[in-house]
């Protein structure tokens, strides 16, 4: 199978520790049974997420030493609204310490309750932050979308007929904002396609409503296009992106994704009023507008991980690893949603367990079997995650894989701890719930074995 060679050298390491199956096998009962319980140090291969997960270049890291911790008006924010500026092209630029900050301030300006923000899918923090606003959070992806088994190059894409449905239903004036999230992280990381951005983009300037990105993958997103888009093959993925982002009126943006750095986010809107308003609200709970709740040196670091992740020979490899991966599954035999996407490949559990009910976490228990096989961290996305209010359609294992941290060699053994397992996943057993929180209760949830 191909994996692309690394377009880096290895100058720091961090050592990452070998466990045994008697040793895992006590960590995980301790944890009951729940690998977010787990201490990350007895963990072998961690792909839990890729969110804040990065390695930084030794580029970034020397920016680190050129932060400038003025109080106001320091110059790694300069720098950043630079860059930010040359890739979005937005003209209001706001830093915050996380995306969901970002979410935050901008649907607690813009909501009130009884508003709609239709999104492809919202992101989980987005979801909840439309929410908490009082405001109802309304996914319209193209159907495609739920089709675990179908091959589709921007599984990403919103249903335009839906979403105009859905303004003409609730009425532009209940539609402050319409959001696309590139890539669509909850949909298996699928790409949007440029096409598909200038006809939401159109349909929305129609009715005089504005655009926004949840813009957290936007280089893979744009790397997808110029591999699968006709007309971009030539087109740089900068160039790519600064059309894209021209097609709509801000973004929010985590930069623990696409901006290869371990905390930090932004905001951006040509709208000089609602800039404004964002900026007043900032300094109540973020700080001072050029730092936002960052440190200037980690304004410098974000400002380098753009520089850096439009890079080509980055994207192709990063890309490429996670398809590395999904190859080796593919040849094997191991379900999973088709096509890989940017940062992920997202095992169908339904399929790989079908002996074990919804109702016993077939998802959970491919979890836990990862880290008892070979010390490997993965999330469940399924019965235990949703399941508390509906059944889930899917039930999924998400390898979220951190950006140019593990080697060929790690996804390897990733891809040999899954074929290990396949060889005997009969006797891979459900498991039941002893002990939940009342929200989010996947985080902390106790679970034991089905006898
Ligand atoms: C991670 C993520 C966010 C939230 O960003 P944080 O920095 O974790 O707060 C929002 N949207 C998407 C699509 C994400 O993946």
């Amino acid at each position: 199978m191909e994996f692309p060679a690394e377009p880096f050298r290895i100058k720091v390491v961090e050592r990452i520790k070998r466990t045994t199956r008697e040793e895992r096998e006590r960590k995980i009962a301790e944890a009951g049974y729940n690998v977010f319980a787990i201490p990350a140090e007895d963990i072998f291969i961690d792909l839990l997420t890729d969110s804040g997960t990065s390695a930084m270049s030794d580029n970034q890291w020397a920016g680190i030493m050129h932060g400038d911790e003025s109080y106001a008006g320091g110059r790694n924010f300069f720098h950043l609204q630079d860059v930010v500026r040359k890739i979005f092209g937005y003209e209001h630029f706001i830093p915050t310490h996380q995306g969901r900050v970002a979410e935050n301030l901008l649907f607690s300006t813009l909501l009130s309750p009884g508003k709609v923000v239709p999104n492809n899918i919202h992101f989980d923090t987005t979801r909840a932050n439309v929410q908490a606003n009082g405001g109802l959070a309304l996914d319209c992806a193209a159907k495609v979308a739920y089709c675990p088994d179908e091959e589709h190059p921007f599984k990403g894409n919103m249903d335009v007929e839906l979403l105009e449905k859905a303004i003409l239903e609730h009425g532009v004036a209940n539609i402050p904002v319409v959001m696309l999230t590139i890539t669509n992280n909850s949909g298996g990381g699928q790409p949007v396609s440029m096409e598909n951005v200038r006809q939401v983009s159109a349909l929305l300037h129609k009715y005089g409503i504005p655009l926004f990105f949840d813009a957290c993958r936007f280089a893979e997103n744009c790397w997808f296009i110029k591999q699968r888009e006709p007309g971009y093959q030539d087109k740089s993925v900068l160039e790519i992106a600064q059309e894209l982002f021209s097609y709509g009126d801000g973004c929010t943006m985590s930069a623990k994704k696409d901006a290869l750095v371990n905390i930090g986010g932004f905001l951006c809107t040509n709208d000089g009023e609602l800039a404004l308003r964002i900026k007043t609200k900032l300094i109540l709970i973020e700080g001072f507008p050029t730092y936002g709740g960052l440190a200037g040196r980690d304004l410098e670091a974000i400002a380098r991980g753009l520089e850096e992740v439009v890079d080509e020979d980055y994207l192709a490899y990063r890309v490429g690893q996670v398809k590395g991966l999904a190859d080796e599954l593919e040849a094997n035999g191991i379900p999973f949603i088709k096509p890989a996407g940017g940062h992920a490949v997202y095992l169908n559990a339904k399929k790989f367990l079908p002996h074990i009910p919804p109702e016993q976490f077939p998802g959970q228990s491919l979890a836990v079997e990862l880290y008892r096989e070979g010390g490997v961290r993965a999330c469940e996305i399924g019965s235990l995650m949703f399941g508390a209010t509906e059944a889930p359609e899917m039930e999924l294992v998400r390898l979220a894989i951190p950006r140019r941290v593990y080697t060929s060699a790690h996804m390897q053994f990733v891809a040999d701890v899954l074929c290990r397992i396949a060889e005997r996943k009969e006797s891979l057993r459900g498991y039941r719930i002893v002990w939940q929180p009342p929200v989010l209760r996947h985080f902390m949830a106790k679970l034991e074995p089905v006898a």
